[in-house]
């Protein structure tokens, strides 16, 4: 039988662990990474859920395939190339561990830092998610740690939630704190900001980073501009998704009562004093910042209409609270 994404996620945790990695063209990476993951938890009660992100290169044969000898493995083989935040939710929709950790199937994170991690998780229920820091990072300097030192300190100030390093996938939850994200788009690079906004507490520590040795990175620069404009979707989302009317109807109604009084003060020239108004540039700015705000105001009023239906239908409650309510 096949079980619904919700249905998946709904079903109470089977196992202590789920370990999930996207792959894409990893084919030469996959079977070390297997058996990294497996040296460094074989004695645990885990799963490892490898999620072939539409690999041209047989990268979901070859899991396939270890699969057949390992049943702590299980491969989701995705028919195409939907990108890694999408592949990580598939692998949290499969996973059935009461925790979850994340990683990159590239060897650049290690699998030996999980077993401190979950010692760390142990020790702590103030927490629920552990993000690794890359504090040795080892890739290029000019093109890759620079570049992501700025977007770090952008992305600090953009979401409020002080984190050292965000591109490290290696990472640690709770379950709860999973069953309460979606990811879409890329935005596994904000998922910390994602989980604290659904009151994950979170912690950072160290872990060890190694440089790509096979394989080629999955990304250019020109992720810049993508993670900018994600950044303004989770901006938005944190403090406005509840309420768009006031994103937009605040702009609307300043530019549009501008637009009022220039359109006003024209009307008296024209009126009181008969001077000839036709020509006049200010009319045209006039006409337009009444335009923009009536739209910017009807652009904010259907947006207050989507929430309704984001929430309502599908009986998504438009808070969370701590910990499960008794039922009597
Ligand atoms: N990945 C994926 N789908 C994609 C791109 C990447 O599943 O469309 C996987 C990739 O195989 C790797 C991880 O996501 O396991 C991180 O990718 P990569 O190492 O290329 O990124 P970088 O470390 O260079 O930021
Ligand atoms: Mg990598």
């Amino acid at each position: 039988m096949t079980a619904t994404a919700a249905e998946t996620l709904a079903t109470p945790p089977a196992l202590a662990l789920s370990v999930v990695i996207p792959v894409y063209n990893e084919a030469e990476n996959v079977e070390e990474l297997v058996s990294r993951v497996h040296a460094a938890l074989a004695d645990r009660d885990f799963e490892l859920i490898l999620i072939d992100d539409g690999s041209s290169d047989g990268t979901g044969a070859l899991i396939d395939s270890l699969a057949q000898t390992r049943p702590w493995l299980r491969p989701v083989l995705l028919i195409r190339n939907y990108g890694q935040s999408t592949a990580l939710q598939a692998g949290f929709d499969a996973a059935r561990g009461s925790l979850i950790a994340t990683l990159d199937g590239d060897l650049q994170n290690d699998p030996a830092d999980i077993p401190e991690l979950l010692r760390i998780l142990d020790e702590r229920p103030d927490i629920d998610l552990i993000s690794g820091w890359r504090k040795d990072r080892q890739d290029a300097a000019m093109s890759r740690k620079l570049p992501s030192r700025i977007a770090n300190r952008i992305i600090a100030r953009v979401t409020g939630i002080q984190l050292r390093d965000n591109g490290c996938a290696l990472k640690v939850y709770r379950r709860e704190v999973i069953e309460r994200l979606r990811l879409y788009g890329e935005q596994h690079r904000f998922i910390v900001a994602l989980a604290v906004e659904a009151g994950a507490r979170l912690m950072e520590v160290p872990v060890r980073h190694h440089p790509r040795t096979r394989g080629v990175s999955k990304y250019g620069i020109d992720r810049t501009v993508r993670v900018l404009l994600d950044l303004l979707w989770i901006r938005f989302s944190m403090r406005f998704l509840h309420r768009p009317l006031h994103a937009f109807g605040t702009i609307g109604a300043m530019l549009g009562l501008a637009g009022f009084a220039v359109l006003t003060w024209l009307a008296f020239d024209k009126l009181v004093l008969g001077e000839d108004i036709g020509q006049r540039p200010l009319l045209f700015l006039g006409m337009l910042l009444l335009l923009l705000g009536v739209q910017l105001v009807a652009t904010g009023v259907l947006g207050e209409l989507l929430t309704r239906i984001y929430h309502e239908p599908q009986g998504r409650p438009q808070y969370l609270t701590r910990g499960t309510p008794r039922s009597e």
